[in-house]
């Protein structure tokens, strides 16, 4: 674990530097943990042209990573590396590096019985186009919940803003719906999500969007996507007052009223932050136009991390929305 720390270490400047950066007051932005959903053993969902949900959520969570830190914001990535098995280590792990406040990183899909199969360079793969768009999560079982969906309400509406559409098919379902926190935004209740519920920092989970919908894939899988994405998150975590110069922002419902109340931890020396050159990250596979005009997906190296989507929906997962 020690040398995954070293790779994936504090990425921030120091605070006070980024608040002249951002040109704003010189309040201190508190550290963000950015957490990878997912790992390279069970790697969450398979898009329609079968790349991992842990790939996409491993870049998307590197690219905004490097948007809070260009404007000063310490950010910890967890679970980078694809070695995070045990999700109740996440959050401690996270607050360990004191992160005041737990991102979790995912990309969606939809129930089995709303997909169906196509063969995609020569390999079945399942896709769907019952659903498409983004949706964010929080628990009521996490302490600081008013914080929590004050800022998946913030990240929504930049999301929003941004000509993004919130999808609904998580409240659908007859029986097993998940309730709206904030319909507007897209925000659900997810109370035993267990990054959410173990987390005791604001926590919101992310779905950026549905992998297994064949459009939605291929716009996931672009840095456009990807930075329109990172910047939503960005001026979200802004307007809740979690990052600098918003420090008096209030909370309604919290009797503290402010989410930036505590301060940074003291600087520390810093790590370059993983961006998308970075050789790591460059393990998503985008999808190639095929000979009959319909998107492809390279060959996945290691079948081993090929995963079905027959497994159980999980709160054990950590995952929101998407079977495994
Ligand atoms: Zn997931």
């Amino acid at each position: 674990m020690g040398r995954v720390d070293a790779m994936c270490g504090r990425v921030g400047r120091l605070a006070a530097l980024g608040a002249t950066l951002a040109g704003t007051a010189a309040v201190a932005a508190v550290p963000v943990a950015v957490d990878v959903g997912h790992y390279l053993e069970k790697p969450g969902a398979t898009s329609a042209y079968g790349v991992t949900e842990f790939e996409y959520n491993q870049t998307l969570a590197a690219v905004i990573a490097a948007r809070l830190e260009r404007d000063g914001v310490p950010v910890r990535l967890i679970g980078y590396k694809g070695e995070m098995a045990d999700l109740y280590a996440r959050a401690p792990q996270a607050e360990a590096a004191g992160g005041q406040f737990f991102l979790s990183v995912h990309h969606d899909s939809v129930r089995a019985e709303y997909q169906q199969t196509w063969i995609v360079d020569g390999k079945e793969q399942r896709y769907s186009e019952y659903a498409r768009g983004f949706s964010l999560f929080v628990s009521r079982k996490n302490p600081r919940l008013a914080e929590s969906l004050a800022c998946a309400s913030a990240i929504g509406a930049a999301l929003r803003e941004a000509g993004l559409t919130p999808t609904p098919h998580h409240a659908e379902a007859a029986g097993i719906g998940r309730p709206w926190a904030d319909q507007t935004n897209g925000v659900y209740y997810y109370d035993n999500l267990v990054v959410l519920k173990s987390s005791t920092v604001p926590a919101v989970l992310l779905e950026a969007g549905v992998i297994v919908h064949p459009d939605e894939a291929l716009a996931l899988a672009t840095p456009a996507r990807r930075a329109l994405t990172a910047e939503a998150v960005a001026k979200g975590l802004a307007a809740c007052g979690v990052t600098a110069g918003r420090r008096s922002a209030k909370i309604p419902g919290n009797p503290l009223g402010d989410v930036g109340l505590r301060p940074a931890p003291p600087a520390q020396p810093t790590a370059p932050v993983a961006h998308e050159t970075d050789p790591a990250l460059l393990l998503l596979r985008r999808p190639q136009p095929g000979p009959a005009g319909h998107p492809v997906a390279p060959d996945v190296a290691d079948p081993g991390r090929q995963h079905r989507l027959d497994g159980p929906v999980g709160d054990e997962l950590g995952h929101a929305g998407c079977p495994g």
